[in-house]
């Protein structure tokens, strides 16, 4: 009841949302003023920017900026209806030519967010009496788009390919088979072992999916991603990513060979059925993906520069995931003393992310440092010095 008489048919929410308070596993819905940046204001609070998903610093860049405005002027801020009825624009079609040919693939198709793009993508291409095999770390938007998919999902352990091999062996009997995986894992911050991957994938005939959505624009010599890093491009049937991060735009995308990315657009329902976004995003990308071809010392000072700081890191002490890109995990455990050290870096001026339950699993809770080409040597003194004061 709610104090009147009338019964309350939020029954039980406030209940579990208290829950969630005193178990420090609650969200708050913070606002940041200002764009993204090395540094930020967020709920009023000027703060050194350690929880960006921008690592090439272009979410702000002045030319992704223009390009954006020119398109909204031209071609007004909303689609106004799906993609295949009239809302993808010259703009969104020059920028699938151009990622495809990025990227190395016949073609590419954008969605409105990478979220949408693993849940159309792998509902689109498996259904029941097909099977998926599924890193156990994985990002949500895979778990989910095998949930809807209706397959049979086997999760393996994270990164054991002696385990998914097993599991391959044992499960022949399935009509299309696929193997879907983190290229640079979004929480763990290491890669996934791509060429055991495409060794599986040759030998049970398995389609091979990996969602570059934190490596597009950073690993890699053209920087497509993780599958060109280990030289395996070739081999990956699905190139999943998004605009969101390296790109500093927003939307998801597939890159493939013609006859997938075709047989998608007619069968996922998150690109059928969802306006397209707007034109801006793409304008926007067509920029950033200019600059990450112009200008790879972005993304080769940001790897060189991860590396040191994930020593220094290391050195202090602490509990460090052990991957090689721009995602460094402070491993901490219980969730409350993760929100407790980001609220210390906080109060040092840092804004760190703590990283807590359901996004990580019971008693892995960490901080999560993300660092961009745009923090300077000063930015990441501070964030090391904040560290070291917080070391126990
Ligand atoms: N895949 C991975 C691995 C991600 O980390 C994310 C975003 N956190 C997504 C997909 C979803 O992308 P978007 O934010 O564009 O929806």
């Amino acid at each position: 009841m709610n104090g009147s008489t009338e019964p309350d048919r939020l029954h039980g929410l406030d209940e579990q949302l208290r829950q969630w308070t005193d178990a420090g596993l609650r969200r708050h819905l913070a606002a940041r003023a200002g764009s993204q940046g090395p540094t930020i204001v967020l709920d009023g609070r000027p703060l050194v920017n350690f929880g960006a998903n921008d690592y090439l610093g272009l979410a702000a860049d002045e030319r992704v900026i223009a390009a954006a405005v020119e398109s909204v002027r031209h071609e007004g801020w909303g689609s106004g209806a799906s993609p295949l009825v009239a809302g993808r624009s010259e703009t969104h079609s020059a920028f699938e030519t151009d990622l495809a040919e990025f990227k190395g693939t016949e073609a590419a198709l954008i969605f409105a967010s990478g979220y949408a793009a693993n849940l159309g993508t792998i509902s689109a291409l498996t259904s029941q009496g097909d099977a998926i095999y599924s890193d156990e770390k994985n990002h949500a938007s895979i778990i989910d788009g095998c949930r809807l998919s209706g397959s049979a999902v086997h999760v393996y352990p994270h990164r054991d390919v002696g385990r998914l091999n097993e599991l391959l062996r044992e499960s022949a009997q399935y009509r299309r088979r696929l193997i879907v995986t983190d290229g640079l894992f979004s929480m763990d911050g290491d890669l996934a072992p791509l060429p055991e991957l495409a060794e599986l994938a040759r030998q049970y005939d398995c389609l091979l999916m990996v969602d570059e959505a934190h490596s597009t624009g950073v690993f890699g010599q053209h920087g497509r991603g993780v599958s060109e890093h280990f030289g395996m491009h070739d081999q990956v049937d699905v190139h999943l990513g998004t605009m969101s991060k390296a790109l500093g735009s927003a939307g998801g995308f597939v890159c493939g060979r013609r006859t997938l990315v075709e047989w998608i657009a007619q069968r996922a329902r998150s690109y059928v059925f969802s306006t397209a976004p707007p034109a801006a995003a793409s304008a926007a990308a067509l920029a950033a993906l200019q600059i990450v071809r112009d200008e790879p010392h972005r993304r080769k000072e940001l790897l060189t520069r991860s590396r040191m700081i994930r020593q220094a890191i290391v050195q202090q002490g602490w509990s460090v995931g052990q991957g090689e890109g721009p995602i460094l995990p402070v491993y901490v455990g219980q969730a409350a003393r993760a929100m407790e050290l980001a609220g210390a870096m906080a109060d040092r001026g840092l804004y760190v992310p703590g990283i807590r339950p359901p996004s990580v699993p019971e008693g892995e809770s960490l901080l999560r440092i993300s660092l961009c080409y745009g923090h300077t040597p000063a930015m990441v003194e501070r964030l090391l010095a904040g560290l070291a004061e917080l070391a126990w």
